[in-house]
C-alpha cells in the first residue's frame, strides 16, 4: 500500500519523493490543494494562543465565532446559524436531531444509495442495505425514496419531520439531479413543513463550481450540513440552519447536542483560513473550464460515460475488476484516483480545485495510457 510522506498543492509524495497527483482530494477534503501556506500559518497561530479549552459552548471562543461569523456571510440570508461538530456524520446526528425537535415529527426520508455517514443515526439514512443490515436494528421510522424521482416526493407529508439529501450524490457514482426535481423537492418541503436538509459534506466549498451546489437549482435547504472541506484539512463538521430552527436545541431539553470537541479551535481557525485562501484567490474561478477540459480527454472505448458537475466527477466503466485494475495502475503510473462506496464500476475524478490546465492534461494522458496498456495486457476490448 501507498505510504505518503509529504503532500504539497495537487502531489502527494512517497518515501523516495516520487509525485503523485492527487485526483480524490482526500475524498473532496482537500478542494483548495494540501498544505496552503495560509492555513497551515492559521494552525500554528492558533496553537500558540490555545487549543481545547472547554466543553463547546462554555465559552465563546474567538476562532468559532470568527468562523461562523465569516460562514454566514456566504450563506443565503435564511442560514444564519453554524452548529460546529467534529465530522460530517455528527453533522447528520444533529441535523435528524434538530428537524424532529422543530417539527415534533419523527418520520425522516432519505435517498437510496444515499450515504451521509457511519454513525448509527446516519447509517439509518444510508441508502443501501448491505452496509445496513449487521447493525439493525437502527433508526425507526426512516422510510426511502428514488432520488431525483419527482413521483417519489409525494411520500413527504404532514408526518414528515425532514428529507435528508445529497444535493448532488457523491457515492451513488456523482449523480446530478435536475433542476425541476429539486424545485419540486422545495415545494413539496414548503407545503408539508418538511425540513429540507441538504448534505453538501461532499459537494461544498467550490467542488461543483459554485461555493455550494444547491445554487446550481435556485433552491435554499432548511439545514445545510457542512464538513470535509469546511476544516481545510483538518477534522470539522457544522449543521447550520435559521436560528429560529436552530434555538430548539438551547432548551427542554437545554444542551441539545452536545459535543467535546466540536468546533475545536485548531480546526475553525485551519477553516477560516481555507476558506478565506479560497476566497481571495478566485479558486472557483474557471472550475467549469476545467471540468470541460477533463470531459475532452478522457475519451476511451472503456469509458462509457463521464459524468458529474464541476470537478465532481466520476468515469464509468464496466466491471469492479476494471475498476480495481485500473485505479491500483494509476496509482503505480503517479495518479490517485478512487471509486464509490455505491458504484463500484465508476472511478472517482476529485482533484483540488488549483489544479492547472497543464496539470489536468498529463493526469488525463496517464490515464488513458493505462487504458491501453490494459486493454492491451487483458487482450480484449474492454
Ligand atoms: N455525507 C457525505 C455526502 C459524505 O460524502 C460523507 C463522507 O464521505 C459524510 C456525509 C460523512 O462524513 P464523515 O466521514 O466526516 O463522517
Amino acid at each position: 500500500m501507498l505510504q505518503i510522506e509529504r503532500a504539497k498543492g495537487i502531489y502527494l509524495y512517497g518515501p523516495d519523493d516520487k509525485p503523485y497527483i492527487d485526483f480524490v482530494s482526500g475524498f473532496a477534503v482537500s478542494n483548495i490543494g494540501h498544505c496552503h501556506p495560509k492555513v497551515v500559518q492559521a494552525i500554528k497561530d492558533q496553537v500558540d494562543r490555545y487549543m481545547h479549552l472547554a466543553v463547546y459552548g462554555e465559552y465563546v471562543q474567538s476562532p468559532q465565532v470568527l468562523y461562523a461569523t465569516k460562514l454566514v456571510s456566504i450563506f443565503p440570508d435564511s442560514i444564519n446559524s453554524v452548529y460546529f461538530v467534529n465530522s460530517g456524520a455528527e453533522a447528520t446526528e444533529g441535523a435528524l436531531k434538530l428537524a424532529k425537535r422543530y417539527t415534533g415529527r419523527s418520520k425522516i426520508i432519505s435517498c437510496n444509495n444515499a450515504y451521509h455517514g457511519s454513525t448509527h443515526g446516519a447509517l439509518s439514512v444510508m441508502g443501501n442495505e448491505y452496509f445496513k443490515e449487521a447493525y439493525r436494528p437502527l433508526l425507526p421510522d426512516v422510510h426511502f425514496i428514488e432520488f431525483n424521482k419527482t413521483e417519489d416526493l409525494q411520500l413527504i407529508d404532514e408526518d414528515t419531520a425532514c428529507i435528508i439529501m445529497e444535493t448532488i450524490q457523491g457515492e451513488a457514482g456523482v449523480r446530478v439531479p435536475d433542476v425541476a426535481y429539486m424545485q419540486a423537492l422545495r415545494k413539496r418541503c414548503d407545503e408539508t413543513g418538511t425540513l429540507l436538509i441538504l448534505d453538501e459534506i461532499q459537494t461544498g466549498f467550490g467542488r461543483t463550481g459554485k461555493l455550494f451546489a444547491f445554487e446550481h437549482f435556485g433552491i435554499v435547504p432548511d439545514i445545510l450540513l457542512l464538513a470535509k472541506a469546511l476544516g481545510g484539512g483538518m477534522p470539522i463538521g457544522a449543521f447550520c440552519a435559521n436560528r429560529n430552527v436552530m434555538s430548539v436545541l438551547a432548551e427542554n431539553p437545554i444542551l441539545g447536542h452536545i459535543t467535546t470537541f466540536g468546533g475545536h479551535p485548531v480546526c475553525c481557525a485551519a477553516g477560516l483560513a481555507s476558506l478565506e485562501a479560497l476566497l481571495e484567490e478566485d479558486m472557483l474561478n474557471g472550475i467549469d473550464e476545467k471540468e470541460a477540459l477533463l470531459i475532452s480527454l478522457l475519451v476511451h472505448p472503456a469509458i462509457k460515460e463521464v459524468r458529474g458537475k464541476g470537478l465532481m466527477l466520476c468515469i464509468q466503466l464496466e466491471t469492479f475488476k476494471q475498476v480495481e485494475d485500473i485505479s491500483k495502475l494509476c496509482i503505480e503510473n503517479g495518479v490517485i484516483i478512487d471509486w464509490f462506496l455505491h458504484c463500484e464500476t465508476a472511478l472517482r475524478i476529485a482533484p483540488p480545485l488549483i489544479i492547472t490546465h497543464d496539470e489536468i492534461k498529463k493526469a488525463c494522458k496517464i490515464i488513458i495510457s493505462v487504458l491501453n496498456n490494459y486493454q492491451i495486457q487483458t487482450n480484449k476490448a474492454i
